[in-house]
């Protein structure tokens, strides 16, 4: 996404290919996988994750399940899942959804997408629209299993056999995974900075240790509004995060503020979710409308007459002014029902 003349135009020491395998913050330098080691004044730990391992994989066919993450696993699972009849997806997140349905829009290979809880999403989204996705998958072709996992699978012949803890029985070509991450937090344990998934920050992302930073998807940053501490694994947070980390580590002394978005495609359709909704939304009061069409749904969620979260299925109109809502923390004038009836129908 950069070249090596844009980094070296920044002045950056960019050194592709190198693990930081251990931090000393006492004397202030990292170690390298070539052996060397680098001094800091200021470090920041963007590591990230990487997908979690499937518990089923098969010892002597790790090609039996495929995780996704990168551009060549994307690539890899198309070219498999356009030679397969049958793919199994397996996870009821995001990850999972864009398998299921990336492998189903090309038309080739029956897939059945498999999850542990009980509709796609099930700590974000509640039950109504839950169901409207599983609908909406359902008319894309999808067959979708939820409340299930995987218990067993055996190669027989050239397929894979699975079996689940329902006991539903597929023979499939190919599995495909998003069942979740596990952090890259090796370096950061050695420095004594973990001990739950994630280095923990302040608001200004700043560790426990002095001048050592956190950013991205392995930040378990202090929320002050929410007055709680959360991770967020969204690209837009992780950009946001990396600007206010090197403004304060040059400095600065700003809070991380954003609001989560993600929004994506949904089986030809949109989905929107902004702020907290579902678990984050715990005690929330909410308002929800639905569509004639049973395909439109809105979702409010207050907590001390503030917007702090919605959902959106069907076109996202108005998902900027919510967004705005729910930056501002104001607390809301009229009825909550007046901001639904104020977005764009
Ligand atoms: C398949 C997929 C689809 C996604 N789709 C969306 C989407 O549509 N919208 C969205 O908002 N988000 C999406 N996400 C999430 C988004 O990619 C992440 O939230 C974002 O990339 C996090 O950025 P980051 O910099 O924290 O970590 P990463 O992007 O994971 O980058 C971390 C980097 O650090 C490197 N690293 C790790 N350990 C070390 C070490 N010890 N030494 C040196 N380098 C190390 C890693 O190799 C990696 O290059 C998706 C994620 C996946 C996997």
């Amino acid at each position: 996404m950069r070249s090596m003349k844009t980094y070296a135009e920044y002045d950056i020491d960019f050194r592709p290919g190198l693990t930081a395998t251990a931090i000393d913050a006492r004397e202030r330098f990292v170690q390298t996988s070539d052996g060397h080691s680098t001094r800091y004044d200021k470090l920041l730990i963007a590591t990230g994750g990487r997908p979690k391992r499937s518990p089923w994989e098969i010892e002597e066919l790790p090609e039996s399940s495929m995780a996704f993450q990168t551009v060549d696993d994307a690539r890899r699972i198309i070219a498999r899942s356009d030679e397969a009849r049958n793919v199994l997806v397996v996870g009821g997140g995001f990850i999972g959804y864009e398998l299921a349905e990336g492998i189903a829009f090309r038309n080739k290979a029956k897939v059945t997408w498999l999850m542990r809880g009980p509709w796609f999403l099930s700590n974000i989204l509640d039950q109504q629209a839950g169901a409207i996705c599983k609908d909406l998958g359902e008319q894309a072709g999808v067959n979708m299993i939820d409340s299930d996992q995987i218990r067993s699978v055996e190669k027989v012949g050239e397929v894979f056999r699975v079996s689940t803890m329902t006991g539903h029985r597929f023979e499939v070509d190919l599995i495909a995974q998003g069942i979740g991450i596990d952090y890259h937090i090796e370096a950061a344990i050695s420095a004594g900075l973990v001990g739950e998934p994630g280095i923990r920050t302040n608001s200004r992302l700043r560790t426990k240790i002095p001048d050592i930073f956190a950013a991205g998807d392995i930040a378990l940053f202090e929320d002050e509004g929410a007055r709680r501490y959360r991770q967020t694994g969204t690209w837009d947070s992780a950009m946001a995060q990396g600007k206010i980390a090197a403004d304060n580590m040059a400095g600065g002394n700003q809070p991380f503020q954003e609001v989560a978005t993600y929004t994506t495609t949904m089986f030809g359709s949109t989905i929107a979710v902004l702020g907290d909704v579902g678990r984050d939304a715990a005690g929330a009061e909410t308002i929800t409308v639905v569509g004639e069409d049973g395909r439109q749904y809105r979702k409010l969620c207050f907590h001390d007459r503030r917007l702090v979260g919605a959902v959106i299925i069907g076109p996202p109109k108005g998902r900027k002014k919510l967004l705005e809502m729910i930056r501002s923390r104001e607390e809301l004038e009229g009825k909550p029902e007046s901001v639904l009836a104020s977005l764009p129908a």
